[in-house]
């Protein structure tokens, strides 16, 4: 089969070249060996034409160069291979560098990576100010380094020091912003871009290539105070070190051997563990781009005809914790909200959160000003049902009371249209028990947002076994709508985050009551890699969620789940955690400094208990590897890879370990 052309070249009437990326497979361009040998020819056609000078464009609308392909890389057998494909790019791109004539790069959609890297060996960079234009080096976001090129020529860009920022923060920025960082020498309207990068071609044709200074070194201390927070921030990733070490020491060498230094780094790194989990959890999150919920359903039940009709008007029940993130978000979103608690001062409260909400993202430049007052405006407040008449869509997020929840889907049938979605935000209990009051179980469906719901963007959509195959479309286009992650599973207690969580927190308490200490306990987790050890991360949910949850996986797992007992002794002393003002739980958090809690110690066993960090892990990980096993072989989910993806996105599953089943299965502790 032959492989379409991806990259053509021209030369206009003024002697200019024109080299374009334009994959017409693909929506983006990336590089692969096609693309390479693609740009390799039309490099050497040019050289041997009289050209002035040289413009590298794309025809792409959103996406200049995407980077490398990543499914090709993940082929790459070993160390060498990686290695090898890095100098083949690195070679390639110096065929730019050190082209006859100079070379400009008119940058159009986003420029990651390997993108950015052709980039850089070019002489000039316009960009357009699209807001669809973000330049950088995103790798080490997926466990890699720039490895053509971009470790070598980043800092004699722009300095090492900023090198070593831009390629640890892994972040795309906006044009004006790459701008302002020097990693671009010009912005032009996306209209006018081809025409200003001529130009800056046309001068350059006339002036020679542009004399740039060498960008200024960066000092030992730097570099170990980098490496200090590299190890702590991002703890257990090689790759931000083998930049560290690209930049130091290439900084002190000829180009072609910073070069050589960054390929046999980018091989090392390209064929570790860590890289290929990070690059595994990139294709994770792609795959829900796509998902559907055609595995939940018999072919029977035939895909409808017609798009599901999209929401418009939801409502919420319920302003707490909860309620006012969601009724927030969805206004942010674009939906009309209505929110109803029962009492007029705690719908006061909700609706001052949801304010605050809209403030801050103003202030952090997440929504413009303007974007801000009209979602505020799209919420309206209630303590009466009637206005839930008109409503396609009804999440509730009341106390999580089985019989509270019952009622309330009893009254909500009596005032909803007929086509009208009902759903609850429970964190734990079955659909079908909470909807059984419902006259239209077809139409329930279990929507569980995770808190803080503006931060976290899993939400798990649960169905019934009641649950229409309409309903579940509706719901998962309004999830996606709402820019959110969703994971399918059937409904069953806690699900699987709640319940892989839950199980997880309960056994590092069981832990506790033998006397292993919280800051053992929390250390080692930490260590592994999870953001926060589980005795912390109690403080953070609250110790009274955690004991109401370990009461509802005690009612559901009688025969597995011996719930600790710590929570409920806390709450009686009055340590809630780190939640609603309340400032103490396992740790006292006075003055923002955390320390051990002195009086837990009332509640402690009388011998403490040393474990090493290893066999914590190990029993708390394997924990919550049993229990998401069992989920699996339950048919909650359709897969390891979905329950991968949810403890990743929802519980803060370390990226660099790939997913916990494919951690259990690499290291035998699962099938
Ligand atoms: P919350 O206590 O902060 O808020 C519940 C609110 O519901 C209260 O303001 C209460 O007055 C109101 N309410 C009770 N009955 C009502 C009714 N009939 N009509 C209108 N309002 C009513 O609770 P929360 O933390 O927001 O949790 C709400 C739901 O979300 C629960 O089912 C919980 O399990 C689930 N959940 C909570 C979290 C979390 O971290 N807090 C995360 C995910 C899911």
């Amino acid at each position: 089969m032959t492989h379409p052309v991806t990259v053509t070249h021209s030369v206009d009437g003024d002697g200019i070249g024109w080299i374009t990326f334009d994959d017409p497979a693909s929506r983006a361009n990336v590089f692969n060996p096609a693309t390479q040998a693609a740009l390799r020819a039309a490099v050497e056609a040019l050289a041997a034409q009289p050209v002035r000078a040289v413009v590298v464009t794309s025809a792409k609308e959103k996406i200049f160069i995407a980077g490398a392909d990543l499914k090709w890389l993940g082929r790459l057998e070993d160390a060498a291979a990686a290695r090898a494909a890095s100098r083949a790019g690195q070679e390639l791109f110096a065929l730019l560098d050190n082209f006859k004539v100079p070379v400009v790069c008119a940058i159009h959609g986003a420029c990651a990576g390997g993108g950015f890297e052709l980039a850089l060996a070019c002489h000039w960079r316009v960009a357009s100010d699209a807001p669809a234009t973000v330049i950088g080096l995103p790798e080490v976001g997926i466990g890699l380094i720039p490895g053509w090129g971009g470790c070598a020529r980043l800092p004699r860009l722009i300095g090492a020091a900023a090198a070593v920022e831009h390629i640890l923060k892994a972040q795309l920025v906006p044009a004006a912003e790459a701008l302002r960082a020097g990693l671009i020498d010009e912005v032009a309207s996306a209209a006018e871009l081809r025409e200003r990068a001529k130009a800056a071609a046309l001068k350059l044709a006339a002036g020679g290539k542009p004399a740039r200074a060498t960008g200024a070194p960066a000092g030992a201390a730097f570099f170990a105070a980098q490496r200090k927070s590299a190890l702590t921030r991002l703890r257990g990733q090689p790759a931000p070190l083998a930049v560290l070490d690209a930049i130091e020491q290439g900084a002190t060498l000829p180009l072609a051997a910073a070069l050589d230094l960054e390929a046999a780094l980018f091989g090392d790194i390209a064929a570790g563990e860590v890289a290929q989990n990070m690059v595994h959890v990139f294709f994770l999150k792609d795959a829900v781009k796509k998902i559907t919920v055609d595995a939940w359903f018999p072919k029977s039940e035939g895909a409808p005809a017609a798009a599901p009709a999209p929401f418009r008007k939801i409502g919420v029940v319920g302003a707490g914790v909860m309620g006012s993130g969601i009724a927030q978000w969805c206004a942010a979103r674009g939906y009309e909200v209505v929110l109803r608690d029962v009492k007029p001062e705690l719908l006061e409260r909700g609706l001052g959160v949801i304010k605050a909400l809209f403030d801050e993202a103003a202030k952090r430049g997440k929504l413009s000003p303007a974007a801000a007052a009209q979602g505020w405006a799209r919420v309206k407040g209630t303590t009466e049902l009637a206005p839930f008449a008109d409503c396609d869509l009804v999440v509730e997020a009341i106390v999580e009371r089985v019989a509270d929840k019952q009622r309330l889907f009893a009254e909500l049938t009596q005032v909803v249209r007929p086509d009208c979605v009902l759903a609850s935000n429970t964190s734990a209990l079955p659909i079908e028990e909470l909807a059984a009051t419902a006259t239209f179980p077809g139409r329930t469906i279990g929507i569980h947002f995770f808190n803080p719901v503006s931060r976290m963007p899993l939400v798990e959509l649960v169905l019934s076994p009641h649950t229409t195959r309409d309903t579940a479309e509706r719901v998962l286009a309004f999830a996606k709508q709402l820019g959110k992650t969703p994971v399918i599973c059937r409904s069953s207690p806690g699900f699987l985050v709640t319940r892989a969580l839950f199980f997880y927190l309960n056994e590092a308490c069981l832990l506790w009551e033998q006397g292993v200490p919280a800051a053992a306990l929390d250390a080692a987790m930490r260590d592994w890699g999870w953001p926060m050890g589980p005795m912390r991360l109690i403080d953070e949910v609250g110790v009274d969620v955690t004991d109401f949850i370990y009461g509802e996986m005690a009612h559901y797992f009688p025969a597995r789940f011996r719930a600790a007992t710590v929570c409920r002794r806390m709450l009686a002393a009055g340590l809630k955690g780190r939640k609603n003002g309340a400032s103490s739980g396992f740790y006292t958090y006075a003055g923002g400094k955390e320390a051990p809690n002195p009086a837990l110690q009332a509640l402690a066993p009388a011998a403490m208990k040393a474990m090493d960090a290893r066999a914590i892990q190990d029993h708390l990980n394997g924990v919550m590897i049993a229990e998401t096993q069992r989920v699996l072989d339950e048919g909650v989910l359709k897969s390891a890879d979905d329950a991968d993806f949810a403890l990743l996105m929802g519980a803060g599953f370390p990226a660099f370990r790939g997913g916990l089943m494919r951690y259990a299965r690499r290291t035998g502790r699962s099938a």
